[in-house]
């Protein structure tokens, strides 16, 4: 088994309280390893270590830290095995999918390093005798604080932009699956081209670690990206020392399929995004609307094709989907399941969990499917994160525009029609930070992400969230 430490100002350290915890693999419930339990303290060093770093690097000229980043990018491209292996082994991630993740994440890091070249600055004139510009600033240390669904991709689009930026980072993973973040810092160690400091990565849970790098006044911003819940404490958290922040909240994105829908291309995209990473996807359809003229076919053929989903191994090449996160995660989405039950949905499929060995051991729920859900059901409403879907009937346009927008989250919608002027009136008229036009969680890193309302604010990927990690200084200089 692999000893895992922290890494603190370019040192692989214990935690000071000298506690591990543990690390289980969701497919076989078996322990993989143990990991330090940081606290305030381990924040504390961490913190300095990244002031400390970052005056070297933020002096770097970018095109000098654009290349930098380029070649860690390089680097997590030739390691895509290695991390991909560890996101099957912690996360359950089919391999299939782990590998390309990996490959997605370098590409983020790419993009921002290449992008930010031309970003920092620009000269406005004003009058003859007055020289004003605008100059972009790194923002200093930043908290990059990190869910448990796609680990990798989430450091790649918070760590590609403030580091090219100039800001020196502190890295929380999740608590339940922080092995490919370590494993980064090992790259990165190896490459050896990063100031000591410049990333420093501590693992431990939100409540103490989460909350004291939410908190420290040295962090002059936090990216954070996960559930609702924990987005407000750290805006409370924040607020004592008035930081900038990112929050990538939950989402329950509606998929609407109006009439004149083309369905084959409807189901054929509605299928695997709903079991792809186990519906642990934040961008993944919550819900489905589907225009009453075709809701029978559209359930049909959506069973038909889910019931093909390959369940099992992560590790092997034919598995489509693997276990959900954790137990204890396995119980939230069962806890959804029972409710959608107990409010009289309609079970389609699945609802159970795989009996036959080995897949009994791990946290596995088999693709889930329920009919006839209406709009005030918990399973309507909430985020269940997790492989359920339900599938809910509307009658008119204006009735499936007030549902989808009857949400606390907003974060994607998708509509599917063949009229360029609805789908137009949907794009308007829809509440949420992306909306998709026969398509669904199509998503690149030109492309800006962040949700309205309770779906949190600020943008990753995309040249706007370069925005977001750097702030403008004003200059006006009298000639
Ligand atoms: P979570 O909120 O439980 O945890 C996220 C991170 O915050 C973890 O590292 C956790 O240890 C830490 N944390 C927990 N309590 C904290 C506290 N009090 N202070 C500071 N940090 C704390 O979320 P999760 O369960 O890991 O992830 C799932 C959620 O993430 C879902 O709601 C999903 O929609 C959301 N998500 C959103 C996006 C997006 O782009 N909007 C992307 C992925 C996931």
């Amino acid at each position: 088994m692999q000893n895992y430490k922290m890494w603190i100002g370019g040192k692989w350290l214990d935690a000071v309280s000298g506690k591990t915890y543990r690390i289980v693999n969701p497919a076989t419930g078996e322990e993989i390893t143990q990991v330090p339990l940081g606290d305030k303290r381990d924040v504390d060093n961490a913190v300095e270590a990244a002031r400390n770093a970052f005056p070297a690097w933020s002096k770097k000229s970018q095109t000098e830290r654009s290349a930098i980043m380029m070649r860690i990018a390089q680097a997590i491209r030739e390691h895509a095995q290695d991390l991909g292996s560890l996101d099957v082994l912690e996360h359950g991630t089919p391999i299939r999918d782990a590998i390309p993740s990996v490959i997605f994440s370098a590409e983020r890091i790419e993009y921002c390093s290449q992008v930010a070249r031309g970003f920092m600055g620009a000269v406005q004139p004003i009058k003859s005798n007055v020289l004003f510009y605008l100059q972009r600033e790194p923002i200093g240390v930043c908290s990059l604080i990190i869910p448990w669904n796609v680990p990798l991709r989430m450091i790649a689009s918070k760590l590609g932009t403030a580091l090219t930026l100039g800001n020196t980072c502190v890295i929380k993973p999740p608590s339940i699956n922080s092995l490919v973040a370590l494993r980064l810092g090992k790259i990165l160690e190896e490459l050896d081209i990063l100031p000591p400091g410049a990333v420093n990565i501590i693992t431990g849970p939100g409540g103490s670690v989460g909350e004291a790098l939410s908190s420290h006044p040295d962090v002059g911003l936090v990216s954070f990206t996960g559930s609702c819940e924990t987005g407000k404490a750290i805006m409370q958290a924040a607020s004592q020392t008035v930081k900038r922040m990112i929050l990538e909240l939950g989402g329950k994105n509606p998929f609407i399929v109006l009439k004149d829908a083309d369905l084959n291309a409807a189901v054929s995209k509605a299928v695997p995004i709903s079991f792809v990473n186990s519906g642990q996807i934040c961008a993944a359809p919550g819900r489905f609307y589907i225009h009453e003229n075709l809701y029978d076919e559209f359930v049909e053929r959506f069973l038909a094709d889910a019931r093909k989903i390959v369940v099992g191994d992560p590790a092997d090449q034919r598995t489509q989907m693997g276990p959900v996160v954790s137990a204890e995660h396995r119980n939230n989405v069962e806890a959804y399941i029972q409710s959608a039950i107990d409010e009289g949905a309609q079970l389609l499929l699945g609802g159970k969990r795989p009996e036959t060995p080995p897949l009994d051991k791990g946290c596995f729920v088999m693709p889930t499917v329920f009919g006839n859900v209406t709009q005030n059901m918990k399973i309507a409403r909430d985020e269940i994160f997790g492989p359920v879907v339900p599938i809910m009937k509307f009658s008119s346009e204006d009735e499936v525009l007030k549902l989808a927008n009857d949400n606390t989250f907003a974060l994607s919608a998708s509509v599917w029609t063949k009229n360029l002027s609805k789908a137009l009136t949907f794009v308007n008229e829809l509440q949420a930070g992306y909306v998709w036009v026969n398509d669904h969680m199509a998503l690149s890193s030109e492309q800006p992400w962040g949700g309205f309302k309770q779906s949190g604010f600020g943008k990753e990927n995309g040249v706007l969230s370069l925005q977001e990690y750097t702030q403008i200084k004003a200059v006006s200089i009298q000639i």
